[in-house]
């Protein structure tokens, strides 16, 4: 019998104003039938927390303190509700982020990562930065046991990265990697097992220019100082790249990287723009050229869960360079001003 107690250390976001605290708050114990409670071992500081500690104008209008922040883990299950039938207590979780109705059109037509009423872990409820969350069952995924606490705490991220890329397949082109971020370095770490023939990535900040670097990549541009395309066009007998991976959500990044593309190529987006009206010459770079362009969102439920797990459980992938910290739990305000200042890559919090 697991003893759970009633308190429990969170970070939360206590007020609506920059920063975050650590607090002893409930343990959720209170279960619905489907709800699991999960000890976590290990959750990872998303874009998204960040957006949350330095209280932009997306986190003003989504969030709503005082709230647990955090959404990706790893952990234990240590209490079920009573008509939970995937996962047992002891088992080695960890979660999608994104909680679908199970009603809706989307949800009902293998589009659950775009469901209508989307409810998101850690913006609309309670999330992971505690030592217990409560998640509803539907999106909880098994761990392989021979994966790494720390590992498996960043699937959610890894996922976004999985699902960018093999939305086309990318075996034998040249892809073009815009933003070597951390979901940008999980991407460059994935595309390595995906036989591309050439990668290139660009990135502003030397710090994860080296990272990409050191992952893999066969060319890293800094775009401050040397023109995109024309490293692009060099790199390519003056062709173009196959594939472009947008992850860096800069309008310059987006525009360049479809001017690098090869006519027929393909590029999905995965970066967030600040400016909600981005204009490109869609003419010239889209349509005379006859781009397929995806806009992705999460990752897709669950068969992007099913290829991150294989992925990791065959250790065909090593995190080892992408995860740069590992802090203690306590230690966050570390994690945030590594995570403003971009000298990292992923930041695990370890409890
Ligand atoms: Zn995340
Ligand atoms: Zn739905």
């Amino acid at each position: 019998m697991v003893i759970i107690p009633d308190k429990m250390r969170a970070i939360i976001k206590e007020k609506p104003e920059r920063g975050a605290k650590l607090a002893v708050v409930n343990v959720p114990k209170a279960l619905g039938p489907r709800d699991v409670l999960v000890k976590i071992y290990a959750t990872s500081i998303c874009g998204t927390d960040l957006h949350i500690y330095l209280w932009n104008k997306w986190a003003q209008e989504h969030i709503k303190p005082p709230q647990t922040m955090g959404h990706e883990f790893s952990g234990e299950v240590v209490a079920v509700g009573k008509e939970v039938s995937m996962v047992q207590v002891g088992d080695f979780v960890s979660s999608e982020t994104h909680i679908p109705c199970g009603k809706c059109k989307q949800c009902r037509t293998g589009n659950m990562h775009v469901c209508q009423h989307l409810k998101i872990l850690g913006v609309d409820m309670d999330g992971a930065f505690a030592e217990y969350i409560r998640v509803p069952e539907v999106v909880l995924w098994k761990n392989d046991p021979s994966v790494e606490h720390i590992w498996a705490s960043v699937q959610e991220p890894l996922g976004n990265a999985v699902h960018t890329i093999f939305v086309e397949d990318v075996a034998g082109k040249n892809v073009l990697v815009t933003g070597a971020g951390p979901i940008g370095l999980l991407g460059i770490e994935v595309l390595k097992t995906a036989g591309v023939a050439k990668l290139i990535v660009s990135e502003i900040n030397s710090y994860r220019r080296n990272l990409a670097k050191k992952i893999g990549a066969d060319v890293v541009v800094n775009p401050s100082q040397e023109s995109l395309i024309d490293v692009v066009k060099r790199e390519t007998n003056g062709d173009g790249v196959d594939v472009l991976i947008e992850m860096s959500g800069n309008k310059k990044a987006l525009t360049d990287g479809l001017a690098s593309l090869t006519p027929g190529g393909r590029a999905s987006l995965l970066g967030v723009y600040n400016d909600d009206d981005v204009k490109i010459n869609l003419n010239d770079l889209v349509i005379f050229k006859a781009i397929r362009i995806y806009g992705i969102t999460g990752r897709k439920m669950f068969d992007t869960w099913y290829k991150v797990g294989a992925l990791l459980k065959n250790k065909k992938l090593d995190l080892s360079n992408v995860i740069t910290h590992v802090l203690d739990f306590e230690n966050f305000e570390e994690g945030f001003r590594l995570m403003e200042e971009g000298k990292c890559g992923k930041i695990v919090l370890k409890l």
